[in-house]
């Protein structure tokens, strides 16, 4: 007999501990209960009470083809009859391996040459930092080690990928981050702009800011950069006019290689197949997750480009066999559920989606929000959006924490049937909705949020 709901509860009280879950009080049953997801469509989850909420997150940015896809549910069953597991160590492989690597090769952006695998965002990043090392050993290159990311960038949450995280509360308590990994400047004008600085000034300034930090620690220290095209969890945040222009160039200069974290922006979210695709970005390394299999089965992957790989490629008669992999490197099912969602998002061009409903979006997001007294900024681009609350709109000034008006606009969302993330840093409710939805469905998402926001003003 299967449990009842209250059951499922105490036994996830009990036994579950939760990313990002405050433990006492969840474990002591002051929390409530736990929300026991059980069945979604399209746009909509549900859970086991029956309520149904419009996901305005995607999951966590990433179910891009909508829940309930049975093509991609059939393509993962056919090969887990076929063969659910074997590994892809010493060069083995499966066909859906095979045809998913080719297919990532001549889509990603830049020249990219071989793709490693993994299963999550993060561990793709940790696998780059080792490629970047592993890069400047074979080189001769033996101190190129550091890495750069920004304040605000999110890469991740394990040792190397949570040091190239730029928020403190993913270090406080964990010892990290790590020595070899820096950081530099978040690009978001609105809160670190100069008072009548440009866009574009505010962008150079940036740049000058790396090639200051990077000349300061010794360019033959300085490894690689990495960044997400577009600020996802530090904010839902754009870049600036010129800005990845003005990085790239101070990156060539000092031979610096650049990971683009495609994690959200890979697969049509921008509007653009990729984020490198939309803002003119050249990366030597690539990392993707999420969007890659929509989440319907654990998949990332390090997408390295032919300048790497043609040193990793001279350096093996040298060094041997590359010494790095997961059980789960190139998983079966992972392939076979990446390759059927990427015949849906090419079939029904879902960056094309994202473009023109997004602009929709965008605009609502505008009209709705922009002018309310307690708004400081709405911003975003594709369909990731973004609205910034502040206590005071003339001298920019942040509410107090302890009135958590961002986590109560998105509760007050989810009390009327909307998934509106409260972002980590400041008063910011978030959007990435899943790339299928339609302005109608754009319309119900903001008109709920503006309610949110008028019953917590
Ligand atoms: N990189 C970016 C840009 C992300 O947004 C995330 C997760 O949100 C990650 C890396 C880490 O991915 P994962 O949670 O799958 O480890």
């Amino acid at each position: 007999m299967k449990p009842d709901i209250a059951t499922i509860a105490e036994m996830d009280r009990r036994s579950v501990l939760h990313p990002f879950t405050q433990a006492k009080e969840f474990s002591e049953g002051r929390a409530g209960d736990p929300t026991i997801v059980d069945t979604a469509d399209g746009i909509y989850i549900q859970d086991a009470h029956g309520n149904r909420l419009l996901d305005g997150f995607a999951g966590l940015y990433c179910v891009n083809i909508g829940y309930g896809r049975t093509e991609v549910a059939e393509a993962i069953s056919r090969q887990a009859h076929r063969l659910a597991f074997y590994h892809s160590y010493a060069a083995h492989t499966t066909e859906e391996l095979a045809i998913l690597s080719d297919r990532l090769v001549k889509m990603a952006p830049g020249r990219m040459s071989k793709v490693f695998y993994g299963m999550s965002g993060s561990d793709a990043n940790e696998t780059q930092a080792k490629l970047v090392w592993y890069y400047n050993n074979l080189r001769g290159k033996p101190k190129k080690k550091k890495i750069i990311s920004r304040e605000r960038g999110y890469h991740g949450c394990s040792v190397v990928s949570g040091s190239m995280t730029g928020m403190s509360f993913y270090h406080d308590h964990m010892d990290l981050p790590l020595a070899r990994i820096i950081h530099t400047g978040a690009p978001h004008q609105y809160w670190h702009g100069h008072e009548g600085e440009s866009e574009l000034d505010f962008s150079r300034r940036r740049a000058a800011e790396l090639d200051a930090l990077i000349e300061r620690e010794g360019a033959d220290t300085v490894g690689a950069f990495i960044g997400e095209p577009v600020l996802g969890t530090g904010g839902i945040t754009p870049p600036p006019e010129g800005y990845w222009e003005a990085i790239q160039a101070v990156l060539r200069k000092h031979d610096v290689l650049l990971i683009a974290d495609e994690v959200i922006t890979g697969f049509g979210r921008t509007g653009s197949m990729f984020g490198c695709d939309h803002y003119g970005i050249e990366p030597d390394l690539i990392t993707v997750a999420k969007g890659l299999t929509s989440a319907y089965v654990p998949l990332s992957a390090a997408i390295v480009g032919e300048k790497v790989f043609e040193v990793l490629k001279d350096g093996a008669d040298r060094v041997g066999s590359f010494s790095h992999g997961y059980t789960y490197s190139g998983h079966p099912l992972g392939a076979a559920a990446a390759n059927a969602v990427l015949d849906i998002v090419e079939r029904e061009d879902l960056p094309g989606n994202a473009r023109v409903v997004g602009a929709y979006f965008q605009d609502r997001l505008k009209r709705a929000f922009a002018q309310l007294p307690i708004v400081g900024e709405v911003r975003g681009v594709g369909l990731m959006g973004a609205v910034e609350f502040v206590a005071d709109r003339e001298r920019k000034l942040r509410f107090d924490p302890s009135l958590k008006v961002g986590a109560r606009i998105s509760q007050a969302a989810r009390d009327r049937g909307l998934i509106a993330r409260a972002m980590p840093q400041g008063d910011i409710l978030g959007f990435s909705p899943p790339l299928v939805i339609t302005e109608a469905e754009v319309d119900e998402m903001v008109s709920i949020a503006e309610t949110a926001v008028r019953v917590v003003m």
